[in-house]
């Protein structure tokens, strides 16, 4: 393990800029592999002790104990090895201990592990600040606080757009999903399972209707007309602090909106003096094959959040906006014990390095056409593939009940709960999304191969082939 990270932490000085990226060394062979029934027995066992010891409001979707990460697989206690096109649900971006991240945060905790950013401060914190003010779109002065989770960051964000525009209003798309913390809760679309029994919940939150086109069949200017509209009338611009969107919906099932929608959405907050927020959370970072989706829309946000794939795995979140707009909230009113913890950081700049000296931004490209191609070809075989969607690493496909795809297109939730199981069995960990949990999300790391992808998608086959029997 030292060999690799001596290695990884000499390469920058001495490799010249024009030089190929070596290809990356796996401690994991990148295959699937099955030795026992899934959970196997030890992890049997550790899902006993967890039941006495973790309450049940903390569920695991698939509870097999991982033992080790590496590149795209997971390998379990019992020595499965899993196909992940899931990345900790698009954190593990640049894949599961990648050797530049591992190196940098190892460095970095020989060096200082904390000291409380708002007491003494380090150089970690500003660079992952100046990343952020250089790859978000706009440009402009811009001022980034960093925080530990997505939620805090909407929470943050939230918070200074309030004080910068002096009004409590906070607007939110239908579908979303925006976190677990009380006024996040409030933000999301789906009471079940996020916010069932946990209230009173925040005010002052105003949900409008969304785009998305493969239900409402309206074009970007019709979809955005009616969300507008339902803003004005119901709220009223003048007491709206903020809009903040997921240019592409994570849990609400990847909803791409129609064209000009969000331009429209952006342009008529810049008119009304009410701050546009991207949440950035599981789309930026490189996955859409952009460092933000916000790009694919010719968006420029007033702030950007970012948590998921920022740090490679460690946990760290930002709030990056105009400073005109960040320079509102008072010296003291920002900040927190563990935010912009120094390893995070230093592991946030490896991520970045990666992606500004990498192929990275390319590959999400040539997995968005592995995937398209493959699932398209599925469509063809099994009618319950009412749509296939998605930009880059971020791709979906939404079932539907048979015979339902050219008129009611009707959620078919059962078929995906028993496509993942099945993908499960077979080594294949595929996550699921959408308000009426009837989406298959896949978002692998982009270290991802074609190989691995195709095999996945061989899994996926027998699946509907099972379901269609
Ligand atoms: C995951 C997610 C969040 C919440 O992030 P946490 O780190 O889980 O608090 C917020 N917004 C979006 C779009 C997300 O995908």
């Amino acid at each position: 393990m030292t060999d690799t990270i001596d290695a990884s932490a000499a390469a920058p000085a001495t490799t010249p800029a024009t030089e190929q990226v070596t290809a990356p060394v796996y401690t994991v062979t990148q295959e699937r592999r099955i030795v026992t029934a899934i959970p196997g027995p030890k992890s049997q066992e550790l899902h006993q002790r967890r039941l006495a010891v973790v309450p049940p409001g903390v569920s695991s979707a698939l509870p097999v104990y991982i033992a080790k990460a590496n590149g795209a697989v997971l390998v379990d206690v019992d020595g499965n090895q899993f196909i992940d096109l899931g990345a900790g649900i698009g954190v593990t971006t640049i894949g599961h201990t990648e050797t530049a991240v591992i190196a940098a945060a190892a460095s970095q905790l020989q060096d200082v592990v904390h000291t409380l950013f708002t007491i003494t401060p380090y150089e970690e914190y500003v660079r992952v600040a100046e990343l952020l003010a250089e790859h978000t779109p706009g440009d402009f002065a811009k001022r980034t606080v960093l925080v530990n989770s997505g939620a805090e960051a909407v929470e943050n964000g939230v918070k200074i757009a309030r004080k910068y525009t002096g009004r409590s209003g906070v607007a939110v798309l239908e579908h979303a999903y925006h976190g677990r913390t009380n006024l996040t809760m409030a933000m999301n679309f789906k009471a079940a399972p996020y916010s069932t029994g946990f209230g009173p919940f925040a005010g002052d939150i105003y949900r409008a209707p969304n785009s998305y086109p493969y239900h409402d069949g309206l074009s970007g200017a019709e979809a955005a007309a009616r969300t507008i509209n339902y803003l004005e009338k119901t709220v009223g611009a003048a007491d709206l602090a903020c809009l903040v969107v997921e240019p592409i919906q994570g849990e609400g099932g990847f909803v791409i909106p129609a064209e000009g929608y969000l331009p429209a959405l952006q342009e008529w907050c810049t008119a009304q003096g009410v701050v546009f927020i991207a949440d950035e959370i599981q789309s930026g970072m490189a996955r859409t094959g952009e460092y933000f989706a916000s790009t694919h829309f010719g968006l420029v946000p007033d702030m950007v959040l970012t948590a998921k794939g920022i740090a490679g795995g460690l946990p760290l979140a930002g709030v990056t906006g105009r400073a005109t707009i960040m320079d509102a909230a008072q010296p003291g009113g920002l900040g927190g014990t563990f935010g912009g913890n120094p390893v995070a950081a230093a592991a946030a700049v490896a991520v970045f390095e990666q992606i500004e000296k990498g192929a990275l931004l390319g590959e999400a490209a040539r997995i968005e056409q592995t995937l398209t191609t493959g699932l398209r070809a599925l469509q063809d075989k099994y009618d319950i593939i009412g749509e296939v969607r998605g930009i880059g690493a971020m791709m979906a496909i939404e079932l539907v009940e048979p015979g339902t795809g050219s008129t009611t297109k009707t959620p078919h939730a059962e078929a995906v709960s028993a496509i993942a199981a099945y993908a499960a069995q077979r080594g294949v960990l595929i996550l699921t999304a959408g308000t009426y949990g009837n989406v298959l999300r896949f978002l692998p790391s982009l270290a991802i191969s074609d190989e691995l992808l195709e095999d996945a998608l061989a899994v996926l086959d027998e699946a509907f082939a099972q379901l269609a029997r």
